[in-house]
């Protein structure tokens, strides 16, 4: 359990995704989409093959309904799908304050998806095997809750806070939307010391900066944060590194291709964030405009 029991759900926040699993057929992936789309792993694109070129779907099919089993946080405490809606809930909340406060920029809520299967997005049609992503163009994060039961493939556990970590990562980067800084990334350069890289671990900084606020208020929709839960997005962070990520996959670790940052650097990104609370120790940019 990690949700304050007995919260009503203020809004409808998420709409459901999915047109009946009918994928736009051909087109492959192109690093055209890639450069505006923001995902937790890595990896080789090529393996990203669910994301395919181009088409729409209408839009009527994709964001029309709403997650009605989804009612309370007692709702989110048992479902995946409720604790993805429930952690955005959380997340705009913390992020109203804390924007304005160290970064002097006003916050706006991002778009939220969770779909089965398949479901078409500003920055092309997404599957599950996609993974969860941001997309800049309709600034909207993505989240097929199946994704979440491939962390074990990856040495990570699907546990309820490690599923809060990647929504608060997907979260991150519409913060970087708004910052301005989001366009820097470029996954066509990849390397150690990218943008790419930057950008990713700065998204797991800022997970981290959302857990350090999450459970703090009276509002606050979150239990007191455990050791045990936190240990649970740090072994999530380092699931979805670059060198784990290709060592599992069977191939050489390759720095100069990382994109997101080593497991090492993510688990470290993700606790500076949560332990100071503060976007200063996020600044891979070395920006140096936060309070
Ligand atoms: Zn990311």
């Amino acid at each position: 359990m990690t949700f304050r029991g007995g919260i009503e759900k203020p809004e409808n926040l998420a709409r459901t995704g999915g047109n009946g699993g009918k994928i736009a057929a051909g087109g492959g992936i192109g690093t055209l989409l890639l450069v505006g789309l923001f995902l937790l792993m890595g990896g080789d694109p090529a393996q990203l093959g669910g994301l395919v070129g181009g088409e729409q779907q209408p839009q009527s099919q994709n964001s029309s309904g709403t997650l009605e089993h989804c009612q309370t946080s007692d709702d989110a405490n048992k479902y995946a799908d409720c604790r993805v809606e429930f952690t955005a809930l959380s997340l705009n909340q913390v992020w109203s304050t804390q924007l304005p406060d160290q970064a002097n920029l006003n916050y706006t809520k991002p778009g939220l998806t969770v779909f089965n299967s398949s479901t078409s997005t500003g920055c092309g049609t997404a599957s599950s095997a996609t993974g969860p992503f941001y997309c800049p163009v309709d600034h909207t994060a993505y989240f097929d809750v199946s994704f979440f039961d491939q962390l074990q493939k990856y040495g990570g556990e699907n546990t309820p806070f490690a599923q809060e970590y990647i929504v608060a990562h997907e979260f991150g980067h519409h913060i970087q939307s708004i910052e301005g800084t989001l366009g820097l990334s470029d996954y066509n350069d990849p390397g150690p010391n990218s943008n790419a890289v930057k950008i990713e671990l700065q998204a797991d900084c800022y997970a981290g900066v959302w857990g350090h606020f999450a459970d703090k208020g009276e509002d606050a929709f979150l239990e007191p944060i455990t050791e045990q839960q936190v240990q649970n997005a740090i072994d999530a962070a380092r699931a979805v590194g670059d060198d784990n990520i290709q060592s599992k996959a069977g191939r050489n670790v390759n720095p100069e291709s990382f994109t997101h940052g080593s497991s090492q650097q993510r688990q470290e990104a993700f606790l500076s964030g949560y332990r100071s609370g503060k976007m200063a120790s996020c600044d891979y940019l070395q920006r140096g405009v936060y309070s």
